[in-house]
């Protein structure tokens, strides 16, 4: 599933190619994709032109003249654009026709995706983007703090709430809990103040790295589209071997997920 860096890297790359952009015309050929009404979402984005894409966490928020809707890429959620002339790719399940003649196609083999209408200036105070906490950048010490101190979660499963922080997902808690040097099973209330505040720090650094790495991978739209899985450099995530320490990684799953640390590096303090 793209992570907040990978979001990012789409915002960045469709901004290019779509600011300005009239959309003149609308198919769904996968209803469910269109979180509520498909012909109101049509009607409404219809005849309106893309004046910003924001970002919150894994949310991409589409901003016209005067509504806007959310896009959630989930688990395997791309962009393409296309000119006139081509085919529409397989796996297509909405297509935005625009003015310049080309054509803005969201391609989901897995149909987990979600658009959704929200309103034009207040869409951080609506479902689905009112249920998110902060950003890595922008949450403060004193915030993540509070949250660590009153659960008893896994440091890697409260990485991975949305609601307490927004735009991680498994493979930077993995990356995160690593530079960290702790278990990512170790519950949050264990940590100190100090070492939440480092795990805050690194939180943004490692955001911060993936994003530069995106921005140099991905200068236009390849045959793939857009969907910003490129390859990042990773420490531990898939890794065999430890590269600091060079002892093996483990796995394990936490929470149905994927959880890979170097027992050596990573100590148990629970
Ligand atoms: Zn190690």
């Amino acid at each position: 599933m793209p992570e907040l860096p990978e979001v990012e890297t789409v915002r960045q790359t469709l901004r290019q190619f779509l600011l300005l952009e009239k959309i003149i015309n609308i198919d769904v050929y996968y209803d469910r994709i269109i979180d509520g009404d498909v012909e109101e979402f049509k009607t409404i984005v219809t005849n309106q032109r893309i004046m910003e894409i924001d970002r919150l966490g894994k949310y991409l928020i589409f901003i016209l003249e005067s509504d806007s809707f959310v896009s959630h890429l989930r688990m395997e959620g791309k962009y393409h654009i296309l000119d006139s002339y081509e085919a529409i790719p397989k796996h297509t399940h909405v297509v935005f026709y625009l003015e310049s003649g080309k054509k803005l196609c969201y391609i989901d083999t897995r149909k987990f995706g979600r658009m959704k209408i929200v309103n034009r200036d207040h869409y951080l105070e609506q479902a689905p983007l009112n249920k998110l906490g902060k950003e890595p950048f922008h949450i403060t010490s004193e915030e993540l703090y509070t949250a660590f101190k009153k659960s008893t979660l896994p440091v890697k499963m409260i990485l991975l709430d949305q609601s307490v922080m927004s735009g991680i997902g498994n493979i930077y808690a993995n990356e995160i809990c690593f530079e960290l040097k702790i278990d990512p099973r170790t519950k949050a209330n264990r940590l100190s103040k100090k070492r939440v505040d480092e795990l805050r720090l690194i939180s943004i650094d490692v955001m911060q790295k993936a994003i530069a790495q995106g921005g140099t991978t991905i200068h236009s739209f390849d045959s793939n589209g857009i969907h910003g899985l490129f390859q990042v450099q990773l420490s531990v995530h898939t890794k065999k071997e430890c590269p600091v320490c060079h002892h093996e990684v483990r796995k394990i799953m936490l929470n149905q997920r994927g959880t890979y640390f170097c027992p050596h590096c990573q100590k148990r303090r629970y």
